[in-house]
């Protein structure tokens, strides 16, 4: 349905062994238009076709993104191609761009080591494998609801007959039921996929800092395509929390505190706040580079109304937690340390790859 209730986009598969050389060249406009009115089962219904345009389903990622030389980079859908089912295109190719520009930017300017853009790969590949896969399968699920729904009955005539089954109190129209029941329950992995969505985790990337973690990552929830594990972990998405101002205004996600373009360190009330964003501060001219500090929490910059950020930071409240300007978190320190600056210094160089 592209505009609810008289828009719509009609998929047609050809056959697999079709080819418009072979079997008669491309199919004209009447053709389409009579598999429109088969379709929608009748001749009087008045249908109009927009536009035709052709696609492949496709189930390939590129092994890696980034050439050896290092200077050549590819993103989108140059890189990921597959069906639309679980709508992860544009967004997955918009944030390949998200997390390269930056550190392209950085690079050019200066203040990464070139090094920082062999990342790019290590972090985005997985991430387009994982989207690959889910939508072929995400595809594949979609067949048995059309089955349920006699949509590949090879003719009208049969097809109008699976439909009208859905319809029949009959044993046979129960089964019919319960399969359409179950097909569509099957497609969950397409509807709910949070965790598909949230849970793209940079391990193993020269631009996050793992140095001052005690414990590896813990495995991703049972079901990691439905299930979003929330963490502050080096190498995961800022959890969004919402915040509010002391006197209480237009509430603020922290996914709007972070990025454009900068570094940003999140931390809490009291000593370790001041302390933080002093090494913040000083690190940040040092290296060239602006590095926001915001605190959040008691009498902060930022109130955290809901307790949401505490729940989700994973830090104590005099801790900190550095986000990359892709808002993905790139160290944390759990909680005050004897010298906070050198310990942000260590994070930030390890980050930009100068120690390299
Ligand atoms: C039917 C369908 C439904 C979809 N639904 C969704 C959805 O619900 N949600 C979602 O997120 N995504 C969806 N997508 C996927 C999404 O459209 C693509 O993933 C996205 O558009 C790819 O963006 P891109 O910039 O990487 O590539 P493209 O959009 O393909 O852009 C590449 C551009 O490069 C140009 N080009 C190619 N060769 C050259 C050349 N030699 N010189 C100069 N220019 C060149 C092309 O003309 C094109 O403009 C859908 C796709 C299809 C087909």
């Amino acid at each position: 349905m592209v505009k609810p209730w008289n828009e719509w986009m009609f998929i047609i598969f050809p056959e697999a062994d079709w080819d418009p050389a072979i079997h008669g060249g491309e199919p004209t406009h009447d053709e389409y238009m009579q598999r429109v009115r088969d379709f929608i089962g009748d001749d009087k219904i008045p249908a109009k076709i927009v536009n035709i345009s052709k696609w492949a389903v496709n189930e390939v990622v590129a092994e890696r993104y980034s050439s050896d030389t290092g200077n050549i980079h590819c993103l989108g859908d140059a890189v990921h191609r597959h069906p639309p089912f679980n709508g992860l295109g544009s967004n997955t190719c918009i944030q390949d761009a998200y997390n390269l520009a930056w550190k392209v930017a950085y690079t050019l300017r200066g203040t990464a080591n070139p090094r920082i853009l062999t990342s790019y790969s290590i972090e985005r590949q997985p991430v387009g494998l994982g989207v690959i896969t889910r939508a072929n399968q995400g595809f594949r699920d979609h067949l048995a609801v059309w089955q349920a729904l006699g949509i590949t009955e090879p003719d009208l005539e049969s097809a109008t007959k699976a439909f009208e089954e859905l319809s029949a109190i009959t044993p046979a129209g129960a089964k019919r039921r319960r399969a359409f029941r179950k097909a569509i329950e099957g497609t969950e992995k397409e509807f709910h996929a949070v965790g598909q969505e949230m849970n793209q985790k940079y391990d193993g990337s020269p631009a996050v800092c793992f140095k001052d973690e005690k414990d590896p990552r813990p495995p991703l929830p049972e079901d990691a395509v439905l299930n979003y594990q929330i963490s502050t972990y080096p190498g995961s998405r800022l959890p969004h929390a919402w915040l509010n101002a002391r006197v209480p205004g237009k509430q603020i996600s922290t996914q709007d505190l972070v990025g454009k373009g900068r570094f940003t360190l999140l931390t809490g009330p009291g000593d370790g706040e001041g302390r933080w964003k002093a090494a913040a501060e000083k690190v940040g001219k040092e290296l060239g580079i602006e590095v926001k500090s915001v605190s959040i929490g008691w009498r902060c910059d930022w109130e955290d109304v809901y307790f949401d950020w505490e729940r989700k930071r994973e830090v104590e409240e005099d801790g900190c937690v550095l986000i990359r300007p892709d808002r993905f978190v790139a160290w944390r320190s759990i909680g005050m340390v004897e010298e906070p600056e050198e310990r942000l210094r260590r994070a930030m160089r390890g980050v930009l790859c100068l120690d390299a």
